[in-house]
């Protein structure tokens, strides 16, 4: 019996699977926020090194990546994937659960699949400083670690609240000589104005973007990075399917569906989307993205041009939005609680290639607590959403008398998110309702884009 599926380094993949060529429906524009017309690659440079534009509107289908990159990928990767033995008896289901696991990466998420990525291409032209928002902290603690790897100095704008609580973040940041604000900081013009306004303000991921954009746009060094969202980091997060797809054939399987947590959507697209390639080539698999019942982005959101933040200084995309002023409720799954989604992810929802599903956190944290029974890992907050997902398939399955093949991305651990776990053991967590109203003020506040 056979619990875990390794590969040696030199199987970490030769390319990145760009999705784009592959989508249904052509790719939708990128718009400038000031004029919502088409933005040229020039007006991206100020924030990007060319080659990560290039990569964010390219048509090649396989990307090489640099042995650079491989190499720095190789203090963690492949990842190991498992077969869930313990789960399967628990839960007394006929089906196979076998889950990718991305913890093993230092900062302990897959975000730093991205960030080594990211830093290396940016040191290569020169650039000598990051700048970028962190909500929890997985995003600029994955930064972090990058940048010192590639001697690139990192500043991490951290939402002030996340800076307050999560504290053990914040000095695994510095302890990788990260320069870390709390913000709104006095450091911007944006930050600077929001604490004349409010002295207390408690930050929010949208601020936070402000800032780190404003750093990058006015100092020639710097530039700013970005941990989901966009074509580019989901390219990078590849790695994880492609990896899946060699582990998979060693245990001599094949899923009939393949699952990951939403919040931007990088995960599950490093998991999912080079299963999706098969799939538009004939394959027969399901692919399912979880996401919180609180910030159902995939599910209840409008497939709509909005902004990727607050301010309305990133650019406008058409993606599955809650509107850009929607503020989720507080939940435990930071990594989760964003207003948009990946365009990718977006597109082939709308196209039917990926399902959607939502849970409220309580059954997340029910499932999670089962999984670290069982399996003996302690999941991120996040990831308890694709658990959930995992539970629900194999009833289903099993109450249709049917067999399954389930591969999930278990995209963390949950050992920075320990106070969750103590809050939900002691039964003080809360599930919080559908946030009808706050959505549909949002809705009414979509940019109206006419395309000439
Ligand atoms: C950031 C994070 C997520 C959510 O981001 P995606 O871009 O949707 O993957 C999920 N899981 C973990 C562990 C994270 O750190």
């Amino acid at each position: 019996m056979t619990t875990k599926y390794l590969l040696p380094e030199d199987r970490i993949p030769r390319h990145w699977y760009n999705i784009l060529p592959d989508l249904p429906t052509p790719p939708s524009p990128v718009l400038h926020p000031g004029t919502l017309q088409p933005v040229k690659p020039e007006d991206l440079a100020p924030l990007f090194p060319s080659r990560i534009i290039e990569q964010e509107m390219g048509m090649e289908r396989e990307v090489a990546i640099p042995e650079e990159v491989r190499e720095a990928l190789a203090r963690w990767r492949p990842s190991p994937l498992f077969r869930a033995h313990a789960l399967e008896k628990a839960l007394g289901t006929r089906s196979h659960i076998y889950y990718k696991y991305e913890g093993v990466s230092p900062s302990g998420s897959h975000k730093p699949n991205s960030a080594v990525a990211q830093a290396f291409y940016n040191a290569k032209e020169g650039v000598k400083r990051l700048a970028t928002e962190t909500g929890a902290g997985q995003w600029g603690s994955s930064l972090a670690f990058a940048g010192q790897l590639f001697g690139l100095a990192v500043t991490v704008y951290m939402v002030k609240v996340s800076h307050e609580q999560k504290p053990y973040r914040r000095s695994m940041m510095r302890t990788w000589g990260a320069e870390v604000f709390a913000s709104p900081s006095s450091q911007t013009q944006a930050g600077r104005r929001i604490l004349e306004e409010d002295p207390k303000s408690n930050g929010s991921l949208g601020i936070a973007i402000s800032e780190a954009v404003e750093d990058a746009a006015t100092h020639e060094d710097t530039k700013y990075a970005l941990g989901s969202v966009l074509n580019h980091v989901c390219m990078h997060q590849t790695v994880i399917g492609q990896e899946a797809r060699e582990q998979m054939a060693l245990a001599g399987e094949y899923p009939d569906v393949v699952i990951g947590c939403h919040g931007g959507g990088s995960n599950f697209a490093g998991i999912a989307f080079p299963y999706a390639r098969d799939k538009m080539n004939g394959k027969q698999v399901r692919l399912v993205a979880a996401e919180p019942a609180s910030c159902p982005t995939l599910t209840r959101g409008t497939y709509a041009f909005d902004y990727g933040d607050t301010v309305k200084m990133t650019p406008v995309v058409k993606m599955h939005t809650l509107g850009h002023d929607f503020m989720p409720p507080g939940i435990h799954a930071g990594g989760l609680r964003y207003h948009g989604a990946s365009p990718l992810v977006s597109s082939l929802v709308h196209a039917g290639v990926v399902e959607a599903v939502a849970y409220t956190q309580k059954g997340c944290f029910e499932a999670a607590l089962l999984f670290a029974k069982t399996e003996g890992i302690i999941p991120a907050p996040e990831s308890s959403h694709a658990i959930k997902a995992v539970v629900e398939e194999a009833r289903k399955a099993d109450e249709e008398g049917r067999e399954r093949v389930i591969l999930f991305n278990l995209s963390g651990h949950g050992h920075f998110d320990l106070a969750a776990y103590d809050q939900y053991l002691a039964g003080g967590l809360e599930d919080h309702e559908y946030p009808r109203e706050a959505i549909e003020r949002s809705m009414g506040n979509l940019p109206k884009v006419e395309l000439g």
